[in-house]
């Protein structure tokens, strides 16, 4: 099959089609200072193409990416994506054990990914007999003696020749699974359609009123959903994304974002409360910025003046969202003074409305559950029947399924939402959602805890900081310090408890559970 660039946009690698042949020359990404064309992002991940297809991929294979915020990241993308496989982006700090669950539940096939990183995925890719063939970039010190399925990044580019036939590929395929931390404990992916994620795009383009003459500033990572859509809006417009690891050295980024004259800065609360801290001290401007937006986690009203200061000439966007659908609301920009605590309205092409915990309609200015009606929608979680039925439940019109998404609401006279709280004991810090469970696993794996229970806790930057109580064996003692060193080793630095508290007991329930409200 031939994927045509002249048509209107079905797939989501004919975004980059249409933009590579309207300006072939143009800079579609900086790169850690290094500019790449259109004509060079669509030639390498052809060529990666070439090379999945060599390697036997079949239409629907999944295709996993662990890597940093890189160049061959992008390529990577795009070739899982061209490719007629399924791709996923795994945060490239996941640790050995989670990463083995997650090429083992998508049943990885290629997995694309750096070689600084080997030491985790060496070892998960032994426990994973699905995974075939390892692309790897950079360096790897050590191949395995009995792997024969590594291969180097950059051999494989400049071997392979552009791919000119795709396999079939129809919108209504899975494009990407996006894994979210559930209160399962473990990941769930969330399946997401070509026809869904071009839908999205393109209705976050709109109201964001964003065009081609976009320089997009990315320092979110593409395992998050913020971040790789980014990539996706930006490729579609035939914009430019200026690309950073991650905001952990804020003096480059703000130096960067001056160099490049960006005009649109996505982030979440903890970076927009660095950037105020910062300002406070020395003044920080960013004049060329003319969007600023938030989302993942709730913006405290308190941020806006600070943030009118720091980026003077910009619309600030309040914006609320699940992977489960992507995104679901938006506060016009011109609204933020007017209503700071509202996150607005469903998304273009988009429908919102309350329902109580029975499925009957709320009154107007009651509290309900938020429900969400669009094609954006995820197709139900990759192999999880039961815990897609939680969160997808049957529409007013035959056959339709909507969205619930466990989260309370009230809506203004305008119809503006206000989000008032969760149904489940999810963690939301810097903008990240983790599962107590998870981290609670991690405690209890380490020889001298007894039990161990992880809370939410209000925090002005982080959102939510993750605290962890502990009982300990017998006589066994342990330093704080250590405890969250210990828990580093297993789970990705957002999910490492910020406090750790030592307790003689737990408070237990009547029937012997931990209680998490006296906590
Ligand atoms: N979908 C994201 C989340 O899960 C945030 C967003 O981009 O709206 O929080």
């Amino acid at each position: 099959m031939m994927i045509s660039s002249a048509r209107p946009q079905r797939l989501l690698g004919e975004g980059l089609l249409g933009a590579a042949r309207r300006h072939p020359e143009k800079v579609a990404l900086v790169i850690e200072g290094v500019s790449y064309t259109y004509k060079t992002l669509l030639d390498s991940a052809l060529r990666m193409v070439t090379a999945l297809q060599d390697r036997g991929l079949q239409r629907g294979d999944r295709v996993a990416v662990y890597m940093d915020n890189t160049w061959p990241c992008v390529v990577s993308i795009y070739a899982a994506i061209f490719s007629g496989g399924v791709f996923f982006v795994i945060n490239p700090q996941t640790k050995r054990e989670k990463l083995t669950f997650l090429l083992e539940n998508s049943g990885t096939k290629i997995l694309l990914t750096d070689g600084h990183i080997a030491s985790v995925f060496v070892p998960a890719v032994q426990d994973v007999p699905s995974v075939e063939h390892i692309i790897y970039s950079g360096v790897l010190k050590k191949i395995p003696d009995d792997e024969t399925g590594f291969v180097p990044f950059d051999a494989v580019l400049s071997e392979a020749l552009p791919a000119e036939k795709f396999l079939t590929t129809i919108p209504n395929d899975i494009a990407a699974l996006i894994y979210t931390s559930g209160s399962t404990g473990n990941p769930k992916g969330v399946m997401q359609t070509h026809q869904a994620m071009v839908f999205a795009a393109w209705s976050l383009i709109e109201y964001l009123r964003l065009s081609e003459t976009e320089r997009i500033m990315l320092v979110l990572p593409f395992a998050f959903d913020y971040g790789l859509y980014q990539l996706l809006m930006s490729v579609k417009l035939g914009a430019t994304l200026i690309v950073e690891r991650s905001f952990t050295f804020p003096a480059k980024i703000y130096k960067r974002m001056e160099e490049e004259k960006v005009t649109v800065f996505p982030a979440v609360p903890t970076i927009f409360a660095m950037m105020i801290a910062t300002n406070r001290k020395k003044s920080i401007v960013f004049p060329s910025v003319t969007r600023v937006t938030n989302t993942a986690a709730a913006l405290s009203a308190s941020f806006i003046p600070e943030l009118k200061k720091i980026f003077p000439n910009a619309l600030i966007y309040k914006m609320y969202g699940q992977t489960e659908c992507k995104r679901i609301s938006y506060l016009e920009p011109e609204l933020v003074d007017l209503k700071p605590a509202s996150v607005g309205k469903a998304i273009p092409g988009t429908e919102v409305f309350l329902l109580t915990p029975d499925g009957e309609s709320v009154e107007p200015g009651g509290s309900g559950i938020l429900h969400v009606r669009g094609p954006h929608i995820m197709a139900g979680y990759w192999k999880q029947p039961e815990t897609t039925s939680r969160m997808l439940k049957d529409g007013s019109l035959p056959g339709e399924r909507i969205l619930c998404t466990h989260d309370w609401f009230h809506m203004d006279k305008d119809g503006d939402l206000y989000f008032e709280g969760r149904t489940d004991d999810i963690i939301k810090t810097r903008g990240e959602k983790v599962s107590p469970l998870e981290v609670e696993n991690v405690l209890q794996a380490i020889a001298g805890i007894k039990e161990a229970a992880v809370i939410g806790v209000p925090d002005e930057t982080l959102g939510q900081a993750v605290k962890a109580y502990v009982v300990v064996n017998g006589d066994v003692t342990f330093k704080e310090r250590q405890l969250k060193k210990m828990c580093l080793a297993n789970l990705e630095n957002f999910m490492v408890p910020q406090t750790i508290v030592f307790l003689a007991e737990m408070p237990k329930t009547q029937n012997g559970k931990i209680d998490k409200k006296q906590l």
